[in-house]
C-alpha cells in the first residue's frame, strides 16, 4: 500500500464520525460530547445560528447566479467573435 492511499484511509476513517447534527443540521464529529456549533446555544441562540446559516446560503446562491450570468455573457461574446470570422 502506498503512502497516499494510507493517508486517504486515515482521512476516511475520521470522516466516518462526522455526521449532521439533529438540532442544527451542521456537521460535527460525533465523538465529541456535544455539537460544536449549537451545543452551548439555547433556543434563541440556535434560532440566530440558523438565520445566519440561511443568510450565508442566500449570499452563496447570489454569487453563483452572478458567475452564471458572467459565464453566459462570455459565451455569447465568444460566439459573436467566432461568427464574425
Ligand atoms: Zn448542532
Amino acid at each position: 500500500m502506498n503512502l497516499g492511499l494510507l493517508a486517504r484511509a486515515f482521512l476516511l476513517k475520521d470522516q466516518l464520525h462526522i455526521k449532521p447534527c439533529p438540532r442544527c443540521g451542521l456537521h460535527y464529529d460525533q465523538r465529541e460530547p456535544a455539537c460544536r456549533h449549537c451545543g452551548t446555544l439555547d433556543d434563541q441562540g440556535l434560532k440566530a445560528l440558523l438565520a445566519e446559516k440561511a443568510r450565508q446560503h442566500e449570499g452563496n446562491a447570489a454569487i453563483g447566479r452572478t458567475f452564471l450570468l458572467i459565464g453566459a455573457l462570455l459565451g455569447v461574446f465568444v460566439l459573436i467573435v467566432f461568427l464574425q470570422r
